[in-house]
C-alpha cells in the first residue's frame, strides 16, 4: 500500500512545471551549475571536488557525487528553483539554492531535488563554490515512451482482457513501446470487436439507459493499450504472434495513433527539465484501453487499482463518464459508504484565507494559511487545490521552510515537495500566496429550466434592464489552497474589496474596517472578516454592492426538552444573527427575506433541534436566471433582475404553489449538505432529498396541508417518471451522460425526497423525527452515508430498514402491486378486507386507502405493505362507493 502511494504521487508530482526562475547566462550561480551538471555526468570525483569552497567537507561531497553520480547516465540537467542569502555570509557572498534535477539513463530517468550551498571563492566575483549539497526529494520510475518502429509483429486472434472487458482483433498489426522489463504499450491495428458487460446490476441498467442494452459492443477499429510490463502478458495475448518486416505504412498509422493516444494518461511535462516525453507505468495488474470505435468516436476503459471505483468506461468525445464502479476485488475491500477522501493523506485543521478581489480587473491576490495534519503513514509530497489561473507566488512552511512545487495542468492541483519524509499525525503549516485572473462561478447548483415567453410576448431586450452585478466565489472556483477533496475545519476569512463593492462570506460577520497598511491611491479600500468557528466543509465569499444589513437575531432558548435531550457534546447556540443583504434595487425584498428567512431558521431548528451556526447571512443577487446556493453560514438567492420576462418552467425542483421553495430549500442546506456532509458522490441524496423534503415540511406549516399534497404529488409524479433513469445511488449520474440535469433533480431530489416521506409513513412521526435527529446530531460536522442514517431511525424505530433503503436507493424499479379490496358484514356494519399483491422485486411502504362514499365525503386509512401479500381488515361504516389505493400519490409505486 505504502508503494501505491508513492506510485500515485509520482504520477502527479510532474504532470507540469513551474516556470524556474529565469537566469540569466552571466549568472556565475548558473555557470556553477553548469559545471556541476557535467561533473555528475562525467562521474568523475576529482571534476566535482575541483567545484567546492575550500571550507567544504571534502569526503562528503566525494560520497555525494558517488551517490548521483550512477552508472549509466546519458543527461543531466539541474535548474534552480530558490536562491535565499545564506546565513553567516555577506549578502550576495553566498546563497542557499534549490535546485531540480533531471537523470536520464537512456530511456529512464529520475527527478531530484537538491539543496545546494554555495559562496564566493576569491575576489573574483565569477568564482563560486559548493560549501555543501543534500539531495532533498526523489521521484522515480520515469520512463520515455517511445514507439519501436524497428520491430512489427503479425498476431492472430489477439485479445486484450480486463475485468468486464474483452477486446478481439482476428489479424492484428501490433507495434510495442518497451522498457527493459517488457512492453508497456501497445499500438493495435486491424478491425475487432469490443465487449464491454459491467458485472454490477446498477451499471448495466445504466448502460440501457445511456446506450439501449446492457452489454457494449461494438466494431474496433485500433488501439492504443497501456499495462505494467509485468503483467503485460495477462493482459493482451495472441493464439500466433509473429514478427514481419516493418511495413512504412503500417508504421506511420501506428506511429499517428500513438501520437495521439500515448499523451492523454501516465504523461508527464517536465517543463525546462526536458522536452520530450516522459511517462509513468501504469501499476501492475491495471489496464487502460483507448479504444477507437465507429459508433462511440474513442472509449477509454481504465481499470486503476487507486480509484475506489477503480473500473471506468469513458467517453473521449462527449468527456462524459459511461460507466464508473468498483471491481469485483474492490467491492469486497470498500463498503459502499466509502469515504471519497480516504487517501487524501492529510487532514486540514483550519483555514486563514484572506484576498484581494478586484471585480473590475477580475484579479485576485490572495494568501491562504493552511493548518495540516498528515494521516498517511508517510509522505513527501502534500497536494492542494488551487485554480489554474492562480500563479503559486510562495509556499512556506514555518516547520519545513520554503517549499517547491510543481502545477499539475487542467486539474488545479499543485504537488508540493517536502523537504523530508513526514510521518502520520506530522503537523504543519502552509502558507500559500498566489495571484491571478479568476472567473466567478454561476449560482446555476439550483438552477432550474425556466421557460422564455412566446416571441410575441417578449419585450425587445434593451427594455430589459441590466443586472446588478456580484460575484461569487464557492465550491468550484477554487480562489483559496484547499484539500483535494472538502473536509470539515472551521476558517477565518478577510475580502478586501475597493469601495463601493462589499463582500459577505463564510462564517460570522467580524469587522469591516481599511485594512492595515498605507491606503493606495484610486478608490479607497475596505476589509471585510468573517469567523466561522464551526467546522465547514468549503468556504465561499461573494463580493457585489450591498445595502446595510438587516439584522435580527434568533433565539433557540425555547427549544424542546426533548429536541436537546439528543445533543451530543460539542458547540450549540442558543441565538442565530440572521444578516441579510440585498442589491440596492432589491432592497425591498430584503424585508420580506429576512421576515421569510427567519421563519424557516425557527421552524427548522424547532424540528431539528439546532442550527449549526452562530449567524446565517442571507444575500439576495440579480441573475439571469432564478437559482440559489448555499455555503455554509450563508443562504444565496438569484432572482431575476425587474423587468425579466423569464418565469418558472416545468422543472422537478421547482415545487407547485411554493414561491419561497428557494429560499426553504437552500436554508435546509445548512443543516443538510452542509452541517451534516456526504461520503461520496453516491449519496448526494442525503443533501438534496433532505433539502427539498425540508422545504416541502415548510410549505405545510406556512401554507397548509393541501399545498404539502400538491407538492408531494408533484414529486411522486417526478419519481415515477424518471426512476427508471437509475437508482437514488448513482448520484449525479442520473442524467449525466444525456446531459439532462433535470432528470438528476427528479432522481436525487424529488424521489429522495419521496424516500423520506415514505420512511416518515412507514415508521411514524415520532420514530422518523427522533431519527432524524439522531442522524443529525451524530454526524454534525462529519460526513455520512445512507447507512448512516438507516442505523439512525432503525434505532429509534426499532423496524429492521434494510430492504426498504436497499429497493428506494440502490434499486432503480418501482413497487408493482395488485389491489384488491371486498366488503363484509360485521356486527350489522361493514368490513372492508383489502389485499396487495408485489408482483414485482418486494418493497416496504406504508400506502393510503381511501374510502369514497355515496355522498362525496371520503376517509381512508394507513396499510404498510412489507412482504409479497399483505391482507388486512379494516372496518367500514356504510357501504363506500370506491375503494382506491394511493389515490393521494404519496406512495411511489404501480398500483393496479
Ligand atoms: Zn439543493
Amino acid at each position: 500500500m505504502r508503494q501505491l502511494t508513492l506510485v500515485i504521487a509520482a504520477l502527479v508530482c510532474l504532470a507540469g512545471e513551474p516556470a524556474g526562475q529565469s537566469t540569466q547566462a552571466a549568472d556565475p550561480i548558473t555557470a556553477l551549475l553548469g559545471r556541476i551538471e557535467a561533473a555528475v555526468l562525467a562521474g568523475t570525483p576529482e571534476r566535482y571536488l575541483d567545484l567546492l569552497s575550500t571550507l567544504a567537507d571534502r569526503p562528503a561531497a566525494a560520497s555525494f557525487l558517488t551517490a548521483v553520480a550512477t552508472p549509466g547516465l546519458t543527461r543531466v540537467v539541474i535548474r534552480e528553483r530558490d536562491r535565499v542569502d545564506l546565513a553567516g555570509t555577506l549578502p550576495g557572498d553566498g546563497y542557499r539554492l534549490l535546485v531540480e534535477v533531471l537523470r536520464e539513463s537512456g530511456q529512464r530517468a529520475d527527478v531530484t531535488t537538491w539543496r545546494l550551498d554555495v559562496r564566493r571563492r576569491s575576489n573574483n566575483p565569477s568564482d563560486w563554490g559548493i560549501l555543501s549539497q543534500e539531495v532533498m526529494t526523489t521521484l522515480q520510475g520515469l520512463y520515455r515512451l517511445a514507439l519501436n518502429t524497428r520491430r512489427q509483429f503479425l498476431a492472430r486472434d489477439l485479445v486484450v482482457s480486463a475485468e468486464d472487458l474483452k477486446l478481439s482483433v482476428p489479424e492484428a498489426t501490433v507495434f510495442m513501446a518497451e522498457t527493459e522489463a517488457g512492453p508497456t504499450a501497445y499500438v493495435i491495428l486491424g478491425r475487432g470487436e469490443m465487449t464491454f458487460s459491467p458485472a454490477p446490476r446498477s451499471e448495466r441498467s445504466q448502460l440501457r439507459v445511456v446506450m439501449g442494452s446492457e452489454v457494449l459492443q461494438t466494431p474496433v477499429e485500433g488501439l492504443f493499450v497501456r499495462v505494467h510490463p509485468s503483467t503485460a502478458s495477462a493482459r493482451v495475448s495472441a493464439r500466433e504472434m509473429s514478427e514481419r518486416p516493418v511495413d512504412s505504412r503500417d508504421l506511420k498509422r501506428a506511429e499517428d495513433l500513438f501520437r495521439q493516444e500515448s499523451v492523454k494518461s501516465f504523461g508527464l511535462d517536465l517543463g525546462d527539465l526536458s522536452a520530450d516525453s516522459w511517462s509513468l507505468l501504469p501499476l501492475p495488474g491495471d489496464l487502460l484501453a483507448e479504444v477507437r470505435t465507429r459508433r462511440f468516436d474513442t472509449l477509454t476503459y481504465t481499470k486503476s487499482s487507486e480509484e475506489v471505483e477503480d473500473i471506468s468506461l469513458f467517453d473521449r468525445r462527449l468527456r462524459r463518464n459511461m460507466s464508473v464502479y468498483s471491481s469485483r476485488d474492490h467491492l469486497a475491500r470498500f463498503s459502499r459508504s466509502y469515504r471519497e477522501d480516504e487517501g487524501a493523506g492529510y487532514v486540514v485543521r483550519s483555514y486563514d484565507v484572506r484576498v484581494i478581489y478586484n471585480p473590475s480587473r477580475r484579479h485576485l491576490d490572495g494568501q491562504t494559511r493552511l493548518a495540516i495534519e498528515t494521516t498517511a503513514s508517510s509522505a513527501n509530497t502534500l497536494k492542494i487545490r488551487l485554480a489554474d489561473s492562480l500563479n503559486v507566488d510562495s509556499i512556506v512552511s514555518p516547520e519545513l521552510g520554503r517549499l517547491l512545487s510543481v502545477r499539475v495542468r487542467k486539474q488545479h492541483t499543485v504537488v508540493i515537495n517536502l523537504p523530508t519524509t513526514v510521518v502520520k499525525g506530522y503537523r504543519l503549516e502552509l502558507v500559500v500566496t498566489y495571484s491571478g485572473p479568476i472567473e466567478p462561478q454561476e449560482i446555476d447548483r439550483e438552477a432550474v429550466a425556466v421557460s422564455a415567453p412566446q416571441a410575441q410576448d417578449q419585450p425587445p431586450e434593451e427594455e430589459e434592464l441590466p443586472l446588478e452585478e456580484s460575484y461569487l466565489f464557492s465550491n468550484r472556483s477554487y480562489w483559496y489552497a484547499q484539500a483535494l477533496t472538502l473536509g470539515y475545519a472551521p476558517a477565518r476569512i478577510s475580502v478586501i474589496v475597493p469601495e463601493p463593492w462589499g463582500a459577505v462570506a463564510s462564517g460570522e460577520f467580524e469587522s469591516m474596517a481599511p485594512p492595515p497598511g498605507p491606503a493606495p491611491r484610486g478608490p479607497r479600500l475596505r476589509e471585510f472578516t468573517f469567523v466561522a468557528r464551526q467546522p465547514v466543509r468549503y468556504l465561499t465569499f461573494l463580493v457585489g454592492r450591498f445595502t446595510e444589513p438587516r439584522i435580527e437575531t434568533i433565539s433557540l432558548k425555547h427549544l424542546d426538552e426533548t429536541l436537546l435531550a439528543s445533543r451530543r457534546p460539542g458547540v450549540y447556540y442558543d441565538e442565530v444573527e440572521l444578516r441579510v443583504q440585498t442589491n440596492p434595487r432589491q432592497r425591498a425584498r430584503g424585508k420580506d427575506v429576512l421576515r421569510t428567512t427567519a421563519n424557516i431558521l425557527r421552524f427548522y431548528a424547532s424540528t431539528v433541534g439546532d442550527f449549526p451556526y452562530s449567524a446565517l447571512t442571507g444575500a439576495v443577487v440579480e441573475r439571469r436566471l432564478p437559482g440559489g446556493h448555499s455555503p455554509p453560514y450563508l443562504s444565496l438567492v438569484a432572482t431575476p433582475g425587474p423587468g425579466s420576462t423569464l418565469r418558472w418552467g416545468d422543472d422537478p425542483a421547482a415545487l407547485p404553489n411554493f414561491p419561497d421553495f428557494f429560499v426553504a430549500h437552500e436554508l435546509a442546506h445548512q443543516w443538510w449538505g452542509q452541517a451534516v456532509g456526504w461520503k461520496n458522490y453516491h449519496e448526494h441524496w442525503l443533501s438534496e432529498g433532505f433539502a427539498q423534503y425540508f422545504a416541502a415540511l415548510w410549505a405545510e406549516r406556512s401554507l397548509g396541508r393541501g399545498v404539502f399534497n400538491a407538492i408531494i404529488r408533484s414529486m411522486q409524479q417526478w419519481s415515477m417518471e424518471e426512476s427508471d433513469q437509475g437508482a437514488v445511488y448513482l448520484g449525479y449520474r442520473i442524467g449525466h451522460f444525456k446531459g439532462d440535469s433535470r432528470l438528476f433533480r427528479a432522481v436525487i431530489y424529488n424521489k429522495g425526497a419521496m424516500v423520506l416521506h415514505m420512511l416518515r409513513r412507514l415508521v411514524g412521526d415520532e420514530a422518523f423525527f427522533a431519527g432524524l435527529r439522531r442522524y443529525y446530531n451524530t454526524w454534525r460536522f462529519a460526513k455520512a452515508g445512507t447507512d448512516d442514517f438507516r442505523r439512525a431511525v432503525e434505532a429509534e424505530s426499532g423496524v429492521d430498514l434494510g430492504r426498504f433503503f436497499e429497493q428506494w436507493i440502490y434499486g432503480d424499479t418501482l413497487p408493482q402491486v395488485a389491489f384488491t379490496s371486498r366488503l363484509e358484514p360485521r356486527d350489522g356494519d361493514s368490513e372492508a378486507v383489502l389485499r396487495f399483491e408485489q408482483t414485482g422485486d418486494i418493497f416496504d411502504f406504508a400506502v393510503t386507502v381511501t374510502f369514497e362514499y355515496a355522498d362525496n365525503t371520503t376517509t381512508s386509512t394507513l396499510v404498510k405493505v412489507t412482504d409479497r401479500v399483505v391482507e388486512t381488515r379494516v372496518p367500514v361504516k356504510g357501504r363506500p362507493r370506491r375503494i382506491d389505493a394511493n389515490r393521494d400519490l404519496a406512495t411511489v409505486g404501480v398500483f393496479r
